[in-house]
């Protein structure tokens, strides 16, 4: 009998452990489907703008629907909504709804206003706003976090008066923006040859709904109501069903590419860095009906290693051009939001010098030499870190090396007991 009881424990604990273990490892029951999560802007008491009487609240959700319709047809997606009927969401909420449900895709609809009879689509990734009027276009939709309970201490970080404080909040989309950026290309692809709609281009600026998610996010503006012809039209059942196809069709078509470059990069013997870089994304300032006084190139210079995005400012008036030097983004030094006193807390930084999806053992010579190395499995890539410090200072010097070892796309990342969270977010913890 005792006998008998001496096996039976340590059997049971094992199975508790195994059954926790396997618990923990499949966390999300996405069941391998490509998960897409669609946000329609605004709701409820927000009703978005109201250009010529229609509501942006209902024409984006009408939208949203019918591109969920299309996706659901495809057994291998599986589609979460923000919202799916007239209620207000927190602008926080519908980023912790992607981030939770662990989503390939986050896309969020909205329509633009403007004074003038601007019309046609465009489609924004996170980033720093080529121009003033991508400021105001995020920071028009950004105002919603006024409508919500404690705005104040939930949005702390953010100024969304300031063009400057968006910088700061790019670490976190870095590396999803090629994604972001080729899904965004897909949708006006679309929009401009399908529907021949007047394509306002990829574009960046900082809308904070983007800046919350951890996976490839873009923000549709799908055209603007305050111009009558397209306000009309974006009203319409006909509009619904028509961008509502063209955003589904782009997202299938991105999921496509995704496979088969996945597939591709499986057959490649070398490891593929996949971090994002800088590019051209916008060449011509959008048509506003108004005449273009400036015409704003981005482009980027190495210098010692490390990228400068200059901005050059031609005047067209006198021809004069002058240069604006931002400094990368690694260098800048985050802002820290008073509110949240510096607490000593498990932070460790690391630099990520490259994901792939291969699986490379962890030997210094694949390496080019380097040591302290890490990897961690992330979608359907490895990321491969270097270094492994609790000085952010210790981290910049990791990071100065890896450049040096010709690892120039590498960044910092950073960890708190052992989650992955933005550098920004780190160094509020660190004393330094
Ligand atoms: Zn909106």
């Amino acid at each position: 009998m005792n006998m008998k009881r001496f096996y039976i424990i340590p059997f049971i604990i094992l199975t508790f452990f195994l059954t926790s273990f396997s618990i923990n490892m499949t966390s999300d029951d996405n069941d391998g489907k490509f998960v897409v999560v669609l946000d329609a802007g605004h709701g409820g008491h927000d009703p978005g703008n109201l250009g010529n009487g229609y509501l942006e609240k209902n024409i984006a959700l009408k939208i949203v629907l019918k591109v969920g319709e299309i996706l659901e047809r495809n057994p291998n997606i599986k589609v979460i909504y923000t919202r799916k009927d007239d209620t207000f969401v927190d602008l926080y909420r519908r980023g912790e709804i992607a981030n939770k449900a662990n989503a390939d895709l986050f896309v969020s609809v909205h329509c633009d206003s403007h004074s003038s009879d601007a019309h046609g689509a465009g489609t924004f990734v996170l980033g720093l706003h080529a121009n003033k009027q991508n400021f105001e276009i995020a920071k028009k939709e950004n105002s919603v976090i006024y409508l919500e309970d404690n705005y104040e201490s939930r949005y702390a970080a953010y100024d969304i008066n300031s063009p400057e404080s968006i910088i700061g909040l790019t670490i976190m989309q870095e590396e999803f923006l090629d994604q972001s950026i080729n899904l965004a290309k897909l949708m006006q692809d679309n929009f401009s040859n399908k529907l021949k709609r007047t394509d306002r281009k990829v574009k960046q600026a900082g809308f904070i709904v983007l800046h919350q998610t951890f996976m490839p996010s873009v923000l549709v503006e799908t055209g603007f109501l305050t111009n009558k012809v397209e306000g009309a039209y974006l009203n319409s059942t006909k509009g619904h069903n028509e961008m509502g196809k063209a955003i589904a069709d782009a997202i299938l078509t991105y999921k496509g590419e995704m496979i088969s470059g996945a597939e591709e990069i499986a057959l490649n013997n070398t490891p593929v860095a996949t971090e994002p870089k800088q590019e051209e994304i916008e060449k011509s300032e959008p048509n506003t009906g108004g005449k273009k006084s400036e015409q704003l190139v981005l482009e980027q210079k190495p210098v010692k290693n490390i990228p400068k995005t200059v901005l050059v400012v031609k005047n067209e008036t006198d021809n004069t051009t002058k240069e604006l030097v931002k400094e990368p983004i690694g260098k800048e030094e985050p802002k820290v939001v008073e509110k949240e006193p510096k607490k000593s807390e498990n932070i460790i930084f690391k630099v990520q010098i490259f994901a792939s999806s291969k699986n490379i053992p962890l030997d210094s010579e694949n390496f080019k030499g380097l040591n302290t190395l890490s990897k961690e499995p992330y979608k359907n890539l490895y990321r491969y870190m270097y270094g492994n410090t609790d000085s952010h200072f210790q981290a910049t010097l990791l990071k100065s090396n890896a450049d040096a070892k010709g690892y120039n796309t590498s960044y910092i990342v950073a960890y708190k007991d052992g989650v992955r969270i933005s550098e920004t977010e780190a160094l509020k913890y660190v004393s330094e």
